[in-house]
């Protein structure tokens, strides 16, 4: 490890989601305005090896990186808010953390010794963090939970012994709390950042700078009374304001005057930070002149966590279009053939997204089928293709009764299956399961090569015909009824390069039909929306246009 590597632990205190995840991102943003690169880390301290066992109640989304692991979905946040290519070692938990020490115990490589959280644990998670400042000016690194939290114990006594370890010139602590308005006393509240920082200090962590989350720029007065309670300087407390669109969190920090008082903490020599790009979006968002209704048709539609990278891709898909997107989350479970035309009468356009399990699943295909016989932009997203396949195969091709084989083993025709033996382009190895496999392992993970096919959807959007897109799921396409598919019209626009495996489908003669078996929405950014959620949102917008 280079040893001028800074390192920037974020920590969170008094209660979660007050965008620790954005706060990391957006700081990672405004270092490389500075033209300094940076990596995001996140140590989370539950126990599962990674949240892809979760479901998203639990969890919210499951983000994958390129090399294919399964994420936080705070990942998400730092790729959208920087250009940091993430990997798995991006993201630790306590349960990796503890499988590695005790994989080495088993091996014997402690021969002779106790293992113990200090030092062994403690030590694994500081070598965790070195793994990923090689050839970075700064890490940052974020610690999920809240102090004061069991859990996250070990982490934060190791980022207290990594100051020791690497020199205090080379190492800031963050700490976000809340500073909350209380009504009734028509005043703003600090003793939960107090409290919170009282807790910190009480394992050995002095915070050099506090992000206040609170709705409005914080007076002087409030922040002197902080920075005396907590030991800090006032220019060292720092107001982290609601806002109403996040891309705007770089702008506020910045204002408040965080990145400067980073780089001179630090002792960084950088250029002047370039912001003109975050600016721009920020205005660009608020002032969008047109609008679409965007119909989600889903299993978790009130938890907007869960499809987090969906949400904000399809948003960035307005941007180019000057249009601003409206979601309604349609449950699958309550549509069905008798009110899927009503409750999809409002909306410019259909997505159906990704998941897993069977329910709510003839609801996704009635909407798809909705979408295909009235001209109305449809959008799948990897499950969302595969409902598409099915419905086009039944009520299209004939197909009576054809289905994935994830949710019916004996259809007659299982359109979407369990590919049991597949050329592994990453790995280079042909691989094999079936379905008595683990659940873990058993997916196609991470960015594949695609080919597109000319004068398709797919390609209009994209504009090359060679992509590569992120992967998370078991199921395929079934060659076996490629032929008699297509020739009822389902048009196959992207495929792997050997051909085996079908990426894009598309329906001749519809305006916007489109089905994905990879996850586009990992790859869109604000300053750089993908193409596909563009194309999308034009289509509905012209679809509007038809409608009124
Ligand atoms: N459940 C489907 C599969 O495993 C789709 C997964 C997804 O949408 N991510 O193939």
């Amino acid at each position: 490890m280079d040893h001028e590597t800074k390192f920037i632990f974020v920590t969170g205190g008094v209660l979660s989601s007050l965008g620790k995840g954005l706060a990391s991102a957006a700081i990672g943003a405004l270092l490389e305005s500075r033209g300094l690169t940076v990596t995001i880390q996140k140590l989370d301290p539950y126990i599962n090896v990674d949240p892809g066992t979760m479901n998203p109640f639990q969890h919210g989304e499951v983000y994958v990186t390129d090399d294919g692991a399964e994420t936080d979905l705070d990942l998400g946040h730092y790729e959208r808010f920087t250009n940091a290519i993430l990997g798995r070692d991006n993201n630790f938990t306590t349960g990796k953390i503890y499988h590695s020490v005790i994989t080495k115990e088993r091996r014997g490589d402690y021969l002779g010794g106790t293992v113990q959280v200090i030092p062994h644990i403690t030590d694994e998670i500081k070598d965790s963090i070195k793994l990923v400042a090689d050839s970075v000016d700064v890490v940052i690194v974020e610690i999920g939970g809240t102090v004061g939290d069991i859990e996250s114990l070990p982490f934060l006594e190791a980022i207290r012994q990594f100051k020791a370890d690497v020199g205090k010139e080379n190492v800031l602590y963050i700490h976000l709390t809340l500073v909350p308005y209380i009504a009734t006393a028509g005043e703003v509240k600090t003793k939960p950042t107090q409290h919170s920082v009282k807790e910190l200090r009480s394992i050995g962590i002095q915070p050099d700078i506090l992000l206040c989350r609170t709705n409005k720029y914080l007076p002087k007065e409030i922040k002197s009374k902080i920075a005396l309670f907590c030991n800090v300087t006032v220019d060292e407390v720092i107001t982290a304001k609601d806002v109403e669109c996040i891309y705007e969190v770089p702008l506020v920090f910045h204002k408040e005057g965080l990145d400067q008082k980073i780089v001179e903490m630090l002792n960084i020599w950088t250029r002047a930070p370039q912001l003109d790009k975050w600016e721009e979006i920020v205005k660009r968002l608020k002032e969008l002149k047109l609008s679409v209704t965007i119909a989600i048709v889903g299993k978790y539609v009130n938890l907007i966590e869960s499809y987090k990278s969906l949400n904000e891709a399809l948003r960035h898909g307005g941007i180019p279009n000057d249009c601003r997107v409206n979601l309604k989350f349609v449950d699958s479970e309550k549509i069905d053939e008798n009110n899927c035309r009503e409750i999809l009468a409002d909306v410019d356009g259909v997505l159906v997204p990704g998941g897993f399990g069977s329910r709510g699943i003839e609801g996704k295909i009635c909407a798809a089928k909705h979408a295909r016989e009235n001209n109305l932009p449809f959008f799948g997203i990897c499950l969302g293709m595969q409902v598409a396949v099915a419905e086009f195969a039944r009520n299209v091709a004939g197909m009576e009764g054809a289905h994935s084989q994830e949710f019916d083993e004996s259809t007659p025709y299982p359109v979407i299956y369990l590919m049991v033996e597949w050329y592994d382009d990453k790995t280079g190895t042909v691989q094999r399961r079936d379905i008595t496999s683990d659940k873990g392992g058993t997916m196609r993970l991470g960015a594949y090569p695609c080919n597109i096919k000319e004068g398709t959807l797919a390609h209009k959007a994209y504009g090359v015909s060679s992509i590569s897109e992120r992967h998370r799921h078991r199921y395929e396409f079934n060659n076996a009824f490629k032929e008699r598919l297509e020739d009822d019209g389902l048009v196959i626009s992207g495929s792997s390069p050997d051909g085996e495996l079908v990426e894009i489908i598309e329906i001749k003669d519809h305006p916007w039909f489109l089905g994905c078996q990879f996850h586009p929405e990992f790859k869109s950014r604000p300053m750089n929306p993908h193409p596909l959620f563009r194309e999308f949102i034009r289509a509905s917008l012209e679809y509007a246009g038809t409608r009124s």
